[in-house]
């Protein structure tokens, strides 16, 4: 019952083109490569990105991931008139992405005016086996009767960020009347990309190629007789000045290209398919549960996860849009740290490390950007790309009425991602107890990050502020002592404190400065109606009924009847705030406080941000708030996966990805005391079956809930104690404990 593993597209729609490009994309976190028709379509986006291949158009724009050529696009002619949904009548249609092979298949029969019925099959996949590689193949059978058919494909480099286009075209060639070879160079940043493709055609079609007007293409055409079928695999390489020397970027693909024509398509994906059954046996997640959306979504979530990560090289991170599309200009953000990092943390903890040395590698940008802005230690920036330096742009869009721009103001005063990276750096040695990793690198972040918090307070009646920032909350700007701030920044210095006397790093001036900083340090306390206070005047604001908004989440309607301006005065949440710092930091207040304050909050929250719904569904378990959890997190699945066309236009919600397996995780209710750890899960009561890995401490266990029961698998490492309704079980190989009774018994098998 639980094998679906598959998002399928059962008609053409126009509307929804842009939306599935995004959902079907294809990776390996070495490139991505959207699921657009391989038809032209004058609304349709394509897309294709290879990690950290980022350019700026011009001098004074931030840095962009670029959309590189296209090789995946094909224009088919039909005696002469293009074949496209716009004409003739679609008589079927199937295209789905296939989660576990990472393939898209497309199955249509089409028919022209005049009768003529042809069926298209077309395959596409990026290989998991060689990061290197994609391939998509074509196959038509005319059905009724013969037709002149005319392909044309090859590396079109007219593809642009929306308008800007970011490459110089270097070297075109066609090598042995076979291979296509497109070199290109990005105008500012100099990164090189080398292209390769070549074309298997079936017997008896003519072929010829040309390179123009920045493509360079093959055509064949062919006389395709009744019932017969005519194919084309196309098999492509791409590399980069990122992972070769330069010189040898040439040699390397042709001579891989050669190497995949010989082989074929199958061939290849039979390689890939077997490296993502082995990624779906160690990582799936399976949910039993009458709304199957519950399993859709996690599996979803996952694909996705996997491909988004660049594993092979801790010089890159994750975008907020991952490698799907241009929304955020590929900037990374604390999406990546917060959402995105703890799923590998838990699953694949080297992983984690690698997302974290991206930051550890942009220590000495973010030290000269504290300077600048007259701070010490390290400010990262809130957005971030190649170099590490800041990159959110200076101005958001056009306001059309007055031709005036809006600054963005998230660059100057959205500190917190400064504490999100170490609270990272904390997780992180906290899971695997990677001394290496913190002698070498993150005790210098940790360090680093408290000194920026040191340097960045205001002293008013005796006590440390922290002026003029805005929260997680973007809707609030320019406040002072946003308590999440405020508390992650006291316990960004309280645990490099602590991490400094484990490891014997001695710095006295500094170690001085920040117990002072941990005594004197204002924290948002809560006030005689139980609330903790978001911001120093937020709860002071008027308050308005928000269910107008709330019924639109995620579209930010509220700007269209008030101002910016307007919204900040009021107590209106575009995302979790101080929910978001129950979550990260659940020790620090009572049970009662987190839930008096969840309700207030939760009640003036529009969720207009996708990294928000997940996070309050998490809280909401946590006190036992069944129903109302379920249905956060159900609609929590639906930012990319539901109805609204056009959600993911601009690329996948990639936190909001990561958040699903959060509240999913979370749901086990896993917690961690040293050689510990506790399970005592909450889930939704619709749940009937629930299995989830997960990795702590060099152990890789399995946790199963069904029928009251648990069941506790390890996979990999030393025994571990674990304990259950506060009772300590020694977990050797399997352990099978009963949730009702907290009986439990050892077993070799069940
Ligand atoms: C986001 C900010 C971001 C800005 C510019 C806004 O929509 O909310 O976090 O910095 O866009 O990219
Ligand atoms: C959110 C930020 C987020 C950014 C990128 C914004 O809309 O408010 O919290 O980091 O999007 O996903």
């Amino acid at each position: 019952m639980i094998k679906q593993l598959k998002l399928s597209e059962d008609y053409f729609d126009l509307k929804k083109i842009n939306k599935y490009a995004t959902l079907m994309t294809l990776g390996n976190g070495y490139m991505g490569v959207r699921g657009t028709q391989e038809e032209k379509y004058p609304s349709q986006k394509r897309g294709f990105y290879v990690a950290g291949i980022y350019n700026n158009a011009s001098i004074d724009e931030p840095e962009e991931l670029v959309n590189l050529p296209d090789v995946m696009g094909i224009e088919i002619e039909v005696d002469g008139e293009m074949f496209s949904h716009m004409s003739g009548k679609t008589i079927s249609y199937d295209r789905t992405l296939h989660l576990d092979q990472g393939e898209i298949t497309k199955d249509i029969v089409w028919e022209r005016e005049d009768g003529l019925r042809l069926h298209f099959s077309f395959r596409r996949m990026v290989a998991k086996h060689d990061l290197h590689v994609l391939a998509s193949k074509v196959t038509i059978i005319s059905l009724n009767r013969e037709a002149t058919i005319k392909t044309r494909t090859g590396i079109d480099g007219q593809q642009t960020n929306f308008g800007r286009q970011h490459l110089l075209e270097e070297h075109l060639q066609v090598h042995e009347e076979k291979y296509m070879q497109g070199i290109y160079k990005t105008t500012n940043s100099y990164q090189t990309i080398a292209l390769f493709t070549t074309c298997n055609y079936s017997k008896g079609c003519q072929v010829d190629f040309y390179a123009k007007n920045r493509q360079i293409l093959s055509e064949s055409t062919t006389l395709l007789k009744e019932k017969k079928s005519f194919s084309i695999e196309k098999l492509s390489a791409i590399y980069t000045s990122i992972d070769s020397e330069l010189d040898q970027l040439g040699d390397v693909g042709l001579s891989k290209v050669k190497e995949l024509s010989q082989k074929g398509y199958n061939h290849v994906l039979h390689l890939s398919e077997a490296k993502w059954k082995e990624y779906w046996e160690d990582s799936r997640i399976e949910i039993g549960s009458p709304n199957l959306m519950d399993q859709q979504a996690i599996d979803f979530a996952l694909y996705h996860l996997e491909i988004m990560v660049p594993k092979h090289n801790n010089n890159l991170s994750v975008a907020a849009k991952a490698l799907t599309g241009e929304g955020y200009k590929g900037h990374v953000f604390w999406d990546t740290e917060v959402f995105i990092m703890p799923y590998y943390l838990y699953n694949e903890p080297h992983v984690a490390k690698q997302l974290l040395q991206y930051r550890y590698k942009r220590l000495p940008q973010a030290l000269e950007r504290a300077k600048e802005n007259g701070y010490e230690g390290a400010q990262f920036p809130w957005e971030s790309a190649r170099t590490g330096m800041e990159e959110t742009p200076t101005y958001a869009a056009i306001n059309i009425k007055t031709g005036k721009r809006q600054k963005v103001a998230s660059a100057l005063s959205e500190h917190h991602i400064v504490a999100d990276i170490a609270y990272a750096v904390i997780q992180y040695y906290n899971v695997t107890q990677d001394q290496e990793f913190m002698l070498n690198e993150g005790l210098k972040m940790l360090k680093e990050t408290s000194k920026f918090w040191l340097s960045r307070t205001s002293e008013r009646n005796g006590q440390l502020h922290i002026l003029n920032v805005i929260g997680p909350d973007e809707y609030t700007e320019f406040v002072d002592n946003n308590a999440y701030t405020n508390y992650m920044a006291h316990y960004t210095v309280e645990r490099t404190l602590h991490y400094m006397e484990v490891f014997n790093f001695v710095e006295e001036a500094f170690q001085t400065k920040a117990k002072e900083f941990l005594n004197r340090l204002y924290l948002p306390k809560v006030n005689s109606n139980d609330l903790i206070p978001q911001d120093d005047t937020f709860l002071q604001k008027p308050v308005i009924d928000l269910k107008k908004y709330k019924a639109k989440q995620g579209s930010q309607s509220i700007l269209l009847d008030y101002s910016r301006d307007e919204v900040n005065d009021m107590q209106i949440l575009k995302q979790a705030d101080v929910v978001m710092l129950f979550y990260l930091l659940p020790h620090l207040f009572s049970e009662e406080v987190v839930q008096k304050n969840f309700t207030y909050y939760e009640d003036k929250t529009i969720h207009d941000s996708s990294l928000s719904k997940a996070i309050h569904s998490i809280l909401a378990m946590r006190f036992e708030e069944k129903d109302m959890a379920y249905k956060l997190f159900q609609e929590a699945c639906l930012i990319d996966l539901g109805s609204n066309p056009h959600s993911s236009d601009e690329g996948i919600h990639a936190a909001s990805l990561g958040s699903i397996w959060l509240a999913v995780f979370s749901f086990l209710n896993v917690s961690f005391k040293n050689e510990r750890i506790s399970i005592q899960p909450k889930i939704p009561k619709e749940w009937t079956y629930f299995k989830c890995p997960l990795y702590y401490r060099g152990r890789k266990i399995v946790v199963t809930v069904e029928a009251g029961k648990l069941f506790i698998q390890k996979i990999k490492g030393e025994a571990i104690f674990i304990e259950v309704s506060s009772k300590s079980y020694h977990l050797i190989d399997r352990l099978q404990i009963d949730l009702t009774s907290n009986l439990a018994f050892e077993r070799k098998r069940f």
